[in-house]
């Protein structure tokens, strides 16, 4: 499989360079659908549209096994600073998280499976909008995934050494939330603090002490985050304002963390608001779950991995990925490719405007897709 993927390298490499010049942000994917619709129908795939600009082919023979392959689609709103020939032709949007590899080594392995014998179905998922929209529950809800057993998702990663592919059960992927809490006190003069409800002091004593939920509350042997990431309120040096907000993220790999880490940031911030006479309003957002890997078709895509030389285990992460949606609904496995750019020097990770993955990686990724697909439909996971 990897030999068969070697040699359409070139390929892969002109696909995924064809979308990094041609960014588009989520639920914006005209254009990349369009291309991903036409590739898939010119092999023969049974193509339907979802959610506006999801695609999802469906490759059948008989009446076997159901597994799915997933890629994402969306750009980043970032403007590209790499001086490179395929540099993104949109000021302001971005391939910056490795979207474009992953549309391009699904439509490469869809293409090498599409000249295969097997029993059963192979789905091709391409969601809009990972970056933040949850696109995957949208696609989950217009019916991506009815039917399907199992599926996979590639996501290249820029910190692991280039063409290793790292897979571990279990949670991989934090759950990610959102929460903003409004503190409104009383406003007056800077110079007469003392008529006044200061929300300035009684936000910033709520922030300090929000970072001893994961340091007094979580157990020690537990992973969780929590950052304020953004703090406004205020019009000038001498006013003492009536509001000030903060925003901030929540992560966890286990929901009973995530329901403390919920409850204590509600009483954290009433009670200190109560103690100096303000009110607050605080608004708790659950975006992604934890992404959780299965641990029998784990187990199958370990073999895999190991059967190409290419295996590592894989460094859970705290960011997230609605990859969850899928895998929380039928076993799913999420795996890293490596694609360290040694090429230049600095390794930038992902987001950055200098990110670019390393292409001589792509042909491992397509080809672990491909055989996952097809061990899966001869043996399932036992
Ligand atoms: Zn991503």
């Amino acid at each position: 499989m990897l030999e068969e993927a070697l040699e359409l390298k070139d390929e892969v490499i002109k696909l995924r360079r064809d979308f990094h010049m041609h960014p588009e942000l989520g639920f914006e994917e005209f254009r990349t659908s369009d291309v991903v619709e036409e590739y898939l129908e010119n092999l023969g795939i049974e193509v339907k549209r979802m959610c506006t600009t999801g695609v999802v082919g469906s490759l059948k023979n008989g009446s076997g096994r159901v597994f799915a392959l997933r890629a994402d689609m969306d750009a980043l709103p970032i403007t590209e600073k790499n001086d490179v020939p395929y540099r993104s032709r949109h000021p302001g949007k971005m391939h910056a998280c490795g979207h474009d590899a992953h549309i391009a080594m699904l439509l490469v392995a869809a293409k090498i499976l599409s000249n295969k014998d097997f029993d059963g179905e192979i789905r091709f998922i391409f969601q809009p909008a990972e970056e933040g929209f949850n696109g995957a529950l949208k696609m989950v809800t217009e019916g991506a995934i009815d039917g399907v057993e199992a599926i996979a998702g590639v996501h290249v990663w820029s910190e692991l050494e280039s063409g290793t592919l790292a897979i571990s059960p279990g949670p991989v992927m934090a759950s990610v939330d959102g929460f903003k809490v409004i503190v409104r006190g009383k406003g007056g003069h800077g110079a007469s603090p003392h008529q006044t409800i200061d929300p300035v002091v009684i936000a910033s004593s709520i922030v300090l002490n929000l970072q001893t939920i994961v340091s007094r509350n979580v157990s020690p042997l537990k992973s969780a985050v929590v950052t304020v990431g953004r703090i406004y309120g205020g019009t000038a040096f001498n006013i003492v304002p009536d509001a000030v907000t903060l925003e901030g993220t929540v992560r966890a790999f286990e929901p009973e963390i995530r329901d403390l880490i919920e409850n204590r940031i509600f009483t954290i911030s009433r009670r200190i608001a109560e103690a100096y006479g303000a009110d607050v309003e605080i608004e708790y957002t659950r975006m992604n779950k934890a992404t959780v890997n299965d641990e029998k078709l784990t187990d199958l895509a370990i073999k895999v991995a190991k059967r190409m030389g290419k295996w590592k285990p894989q460094d859970r992460t705290m960011g997230g990925e609605d990859f969850s949606e899928y895998a929380s609904r039928i076993p799913g496995v999420f795996a890293f490719l490596g694609v360290r750019n040694e090429k230049k020097g600095i390794v930038y990770p992902h987001h950055s405007p200098k990110f670019d993955v390393d292409e001589d990686a792509l042909p491992i990724g397509v080809a672990f897709e491909a055989s996952m697909a097809l061990e899966f439909l001869k043996q399932g996971m036992d």
